[in-house]
Protein backbone atom coordinates (compact mmCIF):
# COMPACT_ATOMS: atom_id res chain seq x y z
CA UNK A 1 0.00 0.00 0.00
CA UNK A 2 2.83 2.22 0.77
CA UNK A 3 5.00 1.66 -2.11
CA UNK A 4 1.80 1.99 -4.31
CA UNK A 5 1.08 5.40 -2.71
CA UNK A 6 4.76 6.46 -3.33
CA UNK A 7 4.82 4.93 -6.78
CA UNK A 8 1.80 7.30 -7.30
CA UNK A 9 4.32 10.13 -6.03
CA UNK A 10 6.52 9.52 -8.65
CA UNK A 11 4.33 9.03 -11.74
CA UNK A 12 2.77 12.48 -10.82
CA UNK A 13 6.10 13.62 -10.81
CA UNK A 14 6.78 12.45 -13.75
CA UNK A 15 3.94 13.51 -15.68
CA UNK A 16 4.58 17.41 -14.84
CA UNK A 17 8.61 16.90 -15.45
CA UNK A 18 7.92 17.98 -19.52
CA UNK A 19 6.58 21.59 -18.45
CA UNK A 20 9.18 22.45 -15.51
CA UNK A 21 11.68 23.69 -17.99
CA UNK A 22 9.17 26.08 -19.65
CA UNK A 23 8.19 27.27 -16.45
CA UNK A 24 11.33 27.70 -14.81
CA UNK A 25 12.07 30.44 -17.88
CA UNK A 26 9.37 32.37 -17.18
CA UNK A 27 8.02 34.94 -14.75
CA UNK A 28 4.28 34.82 -14.91
CA UNK A 29 3.51 37.93 -13.13
CA UNK A 30 4.96 39.78 -15.44
CA UNK A 31 4.54 37.96 -19.03
CA UNK A 32 1.26 37.60 -20.73
CA UNK A 33 2.18 34.14 -21.98
CA UNK A 34 0.13 30.53 -20.00
CA UNK A 35 1.35 29.48 -16.69
CA UNK A 36 0.38 25.95 -18.43
CA UNK A 37 -0.27 22.71 -17.18
CA UNK A 38 0.47 19.36 -18.86
CA UNK A 39 -3.05 18.11 -20.52
CA UNK A 40 -4.21 14.67 -19.39
CA UNK A 41 -6.35 15.13 -22.67
CA UNK A 42 -5.43 12.41 -25.49
CA UNK A 43 -5.53 13.47 -28.70
CA UNK A 44 -6.42 9.91 -29.61
CA UNK A 45 -9.71 10.63 -30.92
CA UNK A 46 -9.01 13.72 -32.89
CA UNK A 47 -6.07 14.93 -34.90
CA UNK A 48 -3.55 16.84 -32.87
CA UNK A 49 -3.16 20.24 -33.52
CA UNK A 50 0.49 22.17 -34.79
CA UNK A 51 1.45 25.68 -34.71
CA UNK A 52 3.87 28.10 -35.70
CA UNK A 53 4.50 31.10 -34.06
CA UNK A 54 6.63 33.84 -35.73
CA UNK A 55 9.01 35.83 -32.76
CA UNK A 56 10.55 38.96 -33.06
CA UNK A 57 12.71 38.04 -29.60
CA UNK A 58 16.55 39.11 -30.10
CA UNK A 59 16.74 37.53 -33.67
CA UNK A 60 13.77 36.78 -35.73
CA UNK A 61 12.49 32.93 -35.50
CA UNK A 62 9.62 30.65 -36.27
CA UNK A 63 9.05 28.79 -33.34
CA UNK A 64 7.89 25.06 -34.28
CA UNK A 65 5.20 23.41 -32.36
CA UNK A 66 3.72 20.00 -32.66
CA UNK A 67 0.78 18.87 -29.69
CA UNK A 68 2.35 15.28 -28.72
CA UNK A 69 1.94 13.64 -24.68
CA UNK A 70 -0.18 16.72 -23.86
CA UNK A 71 2.07 19.15 -24.10
CA UNK A 72 3.67 21.31 -27.34
CA UNK A 73 7.25 19.63 -28.67
CA UNK A 74 8.75 22.67 -29.60
CA UNK A 75 11.53 23.77 -32.50
CA UNK A 76 12.92 27.22 -33.08
CA UNK A 77 13.46 27.74 -36.31
CA UNK A 78 15.74 30.67 -37.66
CA UNK A 79 15.18 30.65 -41.25
CA UNK A 80 11.91 29.99 -41.64
CA UNK A 81 10.05 26.77 -43.42
CA UNK A 82 11.22 25.70 -46.53
CA UNK A 83 8.64 25.02 -49.02
CA UNK A 84 11.01 23.65 -51.87
CA UNK A 85 11.50 19.84 -51.74
CA UNK A 86 14.72 19.37 -50.42
CA UNK A 87 14.79 22.69 -48.76
CA UNK A 88 16.44 22.67 -45.18
CA UNK A 89 16.44 24.05 -42.21
CA UNK A 90 18.19 23.87 -38.94
CA UNK A 91 15.43 23.69 -35.97
CA UNK A 92 16.76 23.49 -32.40
CA UNK A 93 14.86 21.77 -29.94
CA UNK A 94 13.55 24.36 -27.25
CA UNK A 95 11.45 23.18 -24.23
CA UNK A 96 8.01 21.87 -24.15
CA UNK A 97 5.29 24.61 -24.12
CA UNK A 98 1.87 24.07 -22.59
CA UNK A 99 -1.24 23.02 -24.94
CA UNK A 100 -2.68 26.81 -24.28
CA UNK A 101 0.07 28.06 -25.78
CA UNK A 102 -0.90 27.30 -29.39
CA UNK A 103 -3.57 30.36 -29.21
CA UNK A 104 -0.90 33.11 -27.92
CA UNK A 105 -0.59 36.10 -29.24
CA UNK A 106 0.78 39.28 -27.91
CA UNK A 107 4.13 41.03 -26.59
CA UNK A 108 6.41 39.54 -24.03
CA UNK A 109 7.73 42.42 -21.81
CA UNK A 110 11.16 43.46 -22.35
CA UNK A 111 13.94 42.08 -19.66
CA UNK A 112 11.52 39.09 -19.71
CA UNK A 113 12.53 35.41 -21.49
CA UNK A 114 12.04 35.43 -25.25
CA UNK A 115 10.91 39.38 -25.24
CA UNK A 116 9.34 40.47 -28.22
CA UNK A 117 6.46 40.26 -30.58
CA UNK A 118 5.01 36.72 -30.87
CA UNK A 119 2.10 36.19 -34.17
CA UNK A 120 0.56 33.07 -34.47
CA UNK A 121 2.07 32.52 -37.93
CA UNK A 122 -0.39 29.31 -39.03
CA UNK A 123 -1.98 26.36 -37.10
CA UNK A 124 -3.92 23.53 -38.19
CA UNK A 125 -3.38 19.74 -37.90
CA UNK A 126 -0.97 17.30 -38.08
CA UNK A 127 -0.33 13.21 -38.90
CA UNK A 128 2.58 11.76 -38.23
CA UNK A 129 3.34 9.01 -41.30
CA UNK A 130 4.14 4.97 -40.96
CA UNK A 131 4.48 5.69 -37.25
CA UNK A 132 3.37 6.57 -33.46
CA UNK A 133 4.19 10.33 -33.08
CA UNK A 134 6.23 9.54 -29.67
CA UNK A 135 8.28 6.64 -31.26
CA UNK A 136 9.16 8.23 -34.15
CA UNK A 137 10.11 11.62 -31.52
CA UNK A 138 12.37 9.26 -29.62
CA UNK A 139 14.20 7.66 -33.05
CA UNK A 140 14.34 11.22 -33.87
CA UNK A 141 13.24 11.28 -37.36
CA UNK A 142 9.63 12.58 -37.72
CA UNK A 143 8.15 12.43 -40.79
CA UNK A 144 4.42 14.38 -40.75
CA UNK A 145 1.64 15.85 -43.14
CA UNK A 146 0.35 19.42 -42.20
CA UNK A 147 -3.20 20.48 -42.83
CA UNK A 148 -2.53 24.50 -42.10
CA UNK A 149 -3.77 27.68 -43.26
CA UNK A 150 -0.52 28.89 -44.87
CA UNK A 151 0.98 25.31 -45.17
CA UNK A 152 -0.14 22.17 -46.49
CA UNK A 153 1.95 19.00 -47.50
CA UNK A 154 5.05 16.84 -45.89
CA UNK A 155 7.92 18.04 -44.26
CA UNK A 156 10.12 15.87 -41.75
CA UNK A 157 12.35 16.88 -38.67
CA UNK A 158 15.59 14.70 -38.22
CA UNK A 159 17.61 14.94 -35.07
CA UNK A 160 21.35 15.95 -35.83
CA UNK A 161 24.25 14.31 -33.71
CA UNK A 162 25.67 16.47 -31.10
CA UNK A 163 24.31 19.24 -29.10
CA UNK A 164 24.17 20.37 -25.51
CA UNK A 165 21.80 19.51 -22.98
CA UNK A 166 18.32 21.12 -23.91
CA UNK A 167 19.37 22.67 -27.48
CA UNK A 168 19.67 19.75 -29.58
CA UNK A 169 19.78 20.12 -33.44
CA UNK A 170 17.30 19.00 -35.67
CA UNK A 171 17.00 19.85 -39.36
CA UNK A 172 13.60 20.47 -40.90
CA UNK A 173 13.10 19.37 -44.31
CA UNK A 174 10.83 19.69 -47.14
CA UNK A 175 9.53 16.55 -48.03
CA UNK A 176 6.69 15.17 -50.43
CA UNK A 177 6.18 17.80 -53.13
CA UNK A 178 7.02 21.17 -53.57
CA UNK A 179 5.00 23.63 -52.18
CA UNK A 180 4.13 27.40 -53.86
CA UNK A 181 6.42 29.98 -51.23
CA UNK A 182 4.11 31.79 -48.74
CA UNK A 183 4.23 35.60 -49.91
CA UNK A 184 5.88 38.40 -48.16
CA UNK A 185 2.33 39.47 -47.47
CA UNK A 186 0.77 36.11 -45.81
CA UNK A 187 4.32 35.99 -43.80
CA UNK A 188 3.33 38.90 -41.78
CA UNK A 189 -0.47 38.07 -41.21
CA UNK A 190 -1.22 36.07 -38.60
CA UNK A 191 -3.28 33.01 -39.35
CA UNK A 192 -5.62 34.09 -36.49
CA UNK A 193 -6.05 37.62 -35.93
CA UNK A 194 -4.98 38.47 -39.57
CA UNK A 195 -2.67 41.41 -37.68
CA UNK A 196 0.54 42.17 -39.13
CA UNK A 197 3.93 41.89 -36.52
CA UNK A 198 3.54 46.01 -35.82
CA UNK A 199 -0.33 45.57 -35.12
CA UNK A 200 0.09 42.86 -32.91
CA UNK A 201 3.05 45.30 -30.97
CA UNK A 202 0.90 48.09 -31.21
CA UNK A 203 -2.32 46.24 -30.11
CA UNK A 204 -0.06 45.27 -26.88
CA UNK A 205 1.35 48.92 -25.89
CA UNK A 206 -2.32 50.17 -26.11
CA UNK A 207 -3.02 47.60 -23.53
CA UNK A 208 -0.27 47.94 -21.50
CA UNK A 209 0.74 44.48 -21.73
CA UNK A 210 4.63 46.05 -22.85
CA UNK A 211 4.78 47.79 -19.77
CA UNK A 212 4.57 45.08 -16.94
CA UNK A 213 7.58 45.99 -15.07
CA UNK A 214 10.37 43.34 -15.57
CA UNK A 215 13.27 44.67 -13.92
CA UNK A 216 14.24 45.05 -10.21
CA UNK A 217 12.06 48.11 -9.04
CA UNK A 218 11.06 50.08 -6.58
CA UNK A 219 8.79 47.93 -3.62
CA UNK A 220 5.83 49.44 -4.94
CA UNK A 221 6.30 49.08 -9.00
CA UNK A 222 4.81 45.94 -9.08
CA UNK A 223 1.69 44.97 -8.06
CA UNK A 224 1.55 41.35 -6.76
CA UNK A 225 -0.97 39.60 -8.80
CA UNK A 226 -4.09 39.79 -6.77
CA UNK A 227 -6.41 36.46 -5.35
CA UNK A 228 -9.92 36.60 -5.32
CA UNK A 229 -11.27 39.10 -2.95
CA UNK A 230 -12.75 36.38 -0.71
CA UNK A 231 -10.17 34.54 -0.97
CA UNK A 232 -8.04 37.05 0.04
CA UNK A 233 -10.21 37.75 2.90
CA UNK A 234 -10.43 34.32 4.42
CA UNK A 235 -6.61 34.11 3.90
CA UNK A 236 -5.71 37.44 6.36
CA UNK A 237 -8.54 36.27 8.78
CA UNK A 238 -6.65 33.10 9.46
CA UNK A 239 -3.30 34.03 8.96
CA UNK A 240 -4.44 36.86 11.88
CA UNK A 241 -4.83 33.61 14.32
CA UNK A 242 -1.52 32.27 13.98
CA UNK A 243 1.46 33.66 16.23
CA UNK A 244 3.21 37.12 14.90
CA UNK A 245 6.46 36.33 13.89
CA UNK A 246 10.16 37.96 11.75
CA UNK A 247 10.91 36.68 8.43
CA UNK A 248 14.09 35.22 8.94
CA UNK A 249 16.10 31.92 9.25
CA UNK A 250 14.32 28.87 10.81
CA UNK A 251 16.67 25.56 11.03
CA UNK A 252 14.94 23.47 8.41
CA UNK A 253 13.04 19.89 9.46
CA UNK A 254 15.91 17.12 9.07
CA UNK A 255 15.51 13.94 7.69
CA UNK A 256 15.29 10.84 9.96
CA UNK A 257 16.57 7.31 9.47
CA UNK A 258 13.95 4.67 10.36
CA UNK A 259 14.08 1.24 9.50
CA UNK A 260 10.54 0.77 8.43
CA UNK A 261 7.61 2.89 6.97
CA UNK A 262 5.01 4.30 9.08
CA UNK A 263 1.94 2.56 8.34
CA UNK A 264 -0.64 4.75 9.60
CA UNK A 265 -1.68 8.72 10.16
CA UNK A 266 -1.27 11.37 7.69
CA UNK A 267 2.03 10.91 6.24
CA UNK A 268 2.96 12.39 2.68
CA UNK A 269 5.83 10.97 0.87
CA UNK A 270 8.40 13.15 -0.91
CA UNK A 271 10.91 11.88 -3.53
CA UNK A 272 14.47 12.71 -2.30
CA UNK A 273 15.79 15.30 -4.74
CA UNK A 274 19.61 15.29 -4.49
CA UNK A 275 20.41 19.04 -4.51
CA UNK A 276 21.34 21.42 -2.08
CA UNK A 277 19.06 22.16 1.20
CA UNK A 278 17.92 25.99 1.02
CA UNK A 279 15.96 28.39 2.83
CA UNK A 280 14.62 31.14 0.85
CA UNK A 281 13.22 34.67 3.38
CA UNK A 282 11.64 37.13 1.57
CA UNK A 283 11.12 40.22 3.70
CA UNK A 284 9.63 42.91 0.88
CA UNK A 285 12.09 43.17 -1.71
CA UNK A 286 15.49 41.39 0.15
CA UNK A 287 15.32 38.04 -0.22
CA UNK A 288 18.51 35.99 1.30
CA UNK A 289 19.30 32.01 0.53
CA UNK A 290 20.76 30.00 3.35
CA UNK A 291 21.88 26.48 3.67
CA UNK A 292 20.68 24.20 6.48
CA UNK A 293 24.04 25.38 8.57
CA UNK A 294 23.01 28.11 7.78
CA UNK A 295 25.53 29.54 5.12
CA UNK A 296 24.29 32.39 3.14
CA UNK A 297 23.80 31.28 -1.02
CA UNK A 298 22.15 34.07 -2.19
CA UNK A 299 24.89 35.37 -4.23
CA UNK A 300 25.38 31.53 -5.33
CA UNK A 301 21.88 31.40 -6.96
CA UNK A 302 20.76 35.08 -8.05
CA UNK A 303 17.98 33.59 -9.95
CA UNK A 304 16.60 31.55 -7.42
CA UNK A 305 17.11 34.86 -4.93
CA UNK A 306 14.86 36.58 -7.88
CA UNK A 307 12.23 33.80 -8.77
CA UNK A 308 11.42 34.57 -5.07
CA UNK A 309 11.84 38.42 -4.65
CA UNK A 310 8.77 37.99 -7.73
CA UNK A 311 6.21 36.01 -5.51
CA UNK A 312 3.11 37.74 -4.48
CA UNK A 313 3.64 37.81 -0.56
CA UNK A 314 5.38 40.89 0.76
CA UNK A 315 6.92 38.29 3.55
CA UNK A 316 7.79 34.87 3.90
CA UNK A 317 9.91 32.02 4.56
CA UNK A 318 9.95 28.55 2.37
CA UNK A 319 11.78 25.44 2.66
CA UNK A 320 13.21 23.27 -0.72
CA UNK A 321 15.88 22.15 -2.45
CA UNK A 322 18.20 23.28 -5.06
CA UNK A 323 18.29 21.36 -7.71
CA UNK A 324 19.98 20.44 -11.15
CA UNK A 325 18.57 18.15 -13.87
CA UNK A 326 19.94 16.09 -16.41
CA UNK A 327 18.39 16.39 -19.95
CA UNK A 328 16.21 13.36 -19.03
CA UNK A 329 14.79 15.29 -15.63
CA UNK A 330 16.74 13.44 -13.21
CA UNK A 331 18.18 15.59 -10.30
CA UNK A 332 22.26 15.38 -10.15
CA UNK A 333 24.41 16.74 -7.69
CA UNK A 334 26.90 15.87 -9.63
CA UNK A 335 25.83 18.61 -12.47
CA UNK A 336 25.02 21.10 -9.90
CA UNK A 337 28.58 20.95 -8.63
CA UNK A 338 29.69 21.54 -12.37
CA UNK A 339 27.21 24.24 -12.85
CA UNK A 340 29.10 26.43 -10.73
CA UNK A 341 31.75 26.18 -13.19
CA UNK A 342 29.95 25.64 -16.45
CA UNK A 343 29.56 29.36 -17.39
CA UNK A 344 26.88 29.26 -19.91
CA UNK A 345 26.15 25.68 -20.93
CA UNK A 346 25.71 25.40 -17.77
CA UNK A 347 22.24 23.35 -16.98
CA UNK A 348 18.90 24.79 -15.57
CA UNK A 349 18.64 25.02 -11.91
CA UNK A 350 15.57 24.24 -10.05
CA UNK A 351 14.06 25.41 -6.29
CA UNK A 352 11.56 22.87 -5.45
CA UNK A 353 9.92 23.78 -2.34
CA UNK A 354 8.26 21.84 -0.17
CA UNK A 355 7.37 24.07 2.65
CA UNK A 356 6.20 27.26 3.93
CA UNK A 357 7.32 28.25 7.24
CA UNK A 358 6.06 32.14 7.59
CA UNK A 359 3.61 33.93 5.67
CA UNK A 360 3.03 37.78 6.31
CA UNK A 361 4.19 38.42 9.29
CA UNK A 362 2.87 35.23 10.45
CA UNK A 363 5.10 31.93 12.21
CA UNK A 364 2.98 29.34 9.78
CA UNK A 365 4.62 26.15 11.30
CA UNK A 366 2.30 23.42 12.20
MN1 LIG B 1 10.64 31.66 -29.62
Amino acid sequence: MVLYEFRKHIQSVDATMGLRRYQAKRSFSHTPEPTGEKSARTAALREPKFVIQKHAARRLHYDFRLEMDGVLKSWAVPKGIPCEKGGKRLAMEVEDHPLEYREFEGTIPSGNYGAGTVMVWDTGTYRVLEEEPLSALKKGKIVFQLAGKKLKGQWTLVRMRGGESGKQPWLLIKTGEDMKPVSAKADDRSAVTQRSMKQIAADADATGETERPARRGTPRSRPAPKPGTASRLKLDSELKKLRASEPRFVPPMKTQLALALPEEGDWVFEVKLDGIRALAVKNDREVRLFSRRPRELTTAYPAIAEAVRNLAARQLVVDGEIVALSEKGHPSFQLLQNAKRAGRSAPPIFYYVFDLLHLEGRDVTG
